[in-house]
């Protein structure tokens, strides 16, 4: 069965590793039926104010997000802030040193895919993917790909990106007391992203959600594109257990994928979502009739 939510709250544009611009993103949103959208790009904000332009034109409500990148027990995770005040001091100091450290990293993976042969690799990712956008490994994945050294992006992040790989570089991102709370600084609610994506047990995962909490984390996503329903179950369900808010989103990055604009997202009826806390409601998308 096609279903389809109105709500999509972690989604990617040009901003960073998204292959459509703001304007273009919440113009799909739109004609998929979304009426909430959060953009969440990795490490910035600015893509936000061209989504809310154009969310107004078209009648569809843009959250300010972000997705930032944490180093938690050497692994890289991912949380989401959304009803971000996106010109907070302390986020706005936050967001400036990732780039510092994004434009590094990107700088020495060139360096490395130099060495396999692949030249010039900074400059023309910058290139495709726009010239202010913050690069991430998914970035080069979609260059490696357009110049055919793969055979998609899933290929690229095996052959070269991927942890082990050889243009593997490891980062020392901010640690999740200080992205939470820079996060809360903004006015906003922190969102633990896609938690069953990351390789670690159930304990650990755990421990991770205890971790999260403990430093002010209020929300974590229970349902994503392509989910079996007992992960979705079991994230519902870990979402009670710790009394975190529910949130859900595609992840969406590009045409041509199986992660879509709302696509196949939906809470189960116990959970609490996201859009009931009070910056929801002060944005008027708390009671759409879900
Ligand atoms: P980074 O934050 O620079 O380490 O890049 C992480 C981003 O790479 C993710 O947000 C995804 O967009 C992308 N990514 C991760 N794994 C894959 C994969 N297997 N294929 C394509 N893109 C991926
Ligand atoms: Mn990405
Ligand atoms: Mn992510
Ligand atoms: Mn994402």
């Amino acid at each position: 069965m096609f279903t389809n939510s109105i709500y999509d709250l972690h989604t990617h544009s040009t901003a960073s590793d998204g292959a459509l611009t703001p304007t273009a993103l919440v113009e799909r949103a739109a004609s998929r039926g979304i009426k909430v959208m959060a953009l969440t790009d990795h490490d910035c904000v600015l893509g936000v104010s061209e989504a809310q332009a154009a969310g107004e034109k078209l009648g569809v409500q843009v959250v300010a997000g972000s997705e930032l990148s944490i180093t938690w027990n050497n692994m890289q995770i991912h949380i989401a802030g959304l009803f971000l005040d996106i010109n907070a001091p302390k986020l706005v100091e936050y967001l400036k040193n990732q780039r510092v450290r994004r434009v590094e990293r990107a700088k020495a993976i060139a360096e490395k895919l130099e060495r396999q042969g692949i030249h010039n690799a900074y400059e023309r990712t910058l290139a495709m993917a726009g010239e202010n956008a913050n690069i991430t490994r998914g970035s080069y994945a979609r260059f490696i790909f357009s110049i055919g050294q793969a055979q998609s992006t899933d290929d690229a992040f095996n052959s070269y990106l991927r942890k082990g790989k050889s243009c593997y570089v490891k980062t020392q991102w901010p640690d999740i007391a200080t992205a939470v709370s820079t996060i809360k600084a903004a006015g906003g609610i922190a969102v633990l992203a896609h938690p069953k994506r990351y390789l670690m047990t159930n304990m650990k995962l755990r421990s991770l959600i205890e971790d999260f909490k403990a430093v002010g984390g209020e929300a974590m996503e229970v349902s994503s594109c392509s989910q079996s329903p007992s992960e979705r179950d079991y994230l519902a369900k870990l979402s009670l257990h710790y009394e975190l808010l529910a949130s859900l989103g595609s992840d969406f990055h590009a045409e041509l994928s199986y992660r879509d604009l709302g696509r196949g997202l939906a809470l189960p009826d116990e959970v609490n979502p996201v859009w009931k806390c009070p910056q929801a409601e002060a944005m008027g998308i708390a009671n759409l009739g879900l």
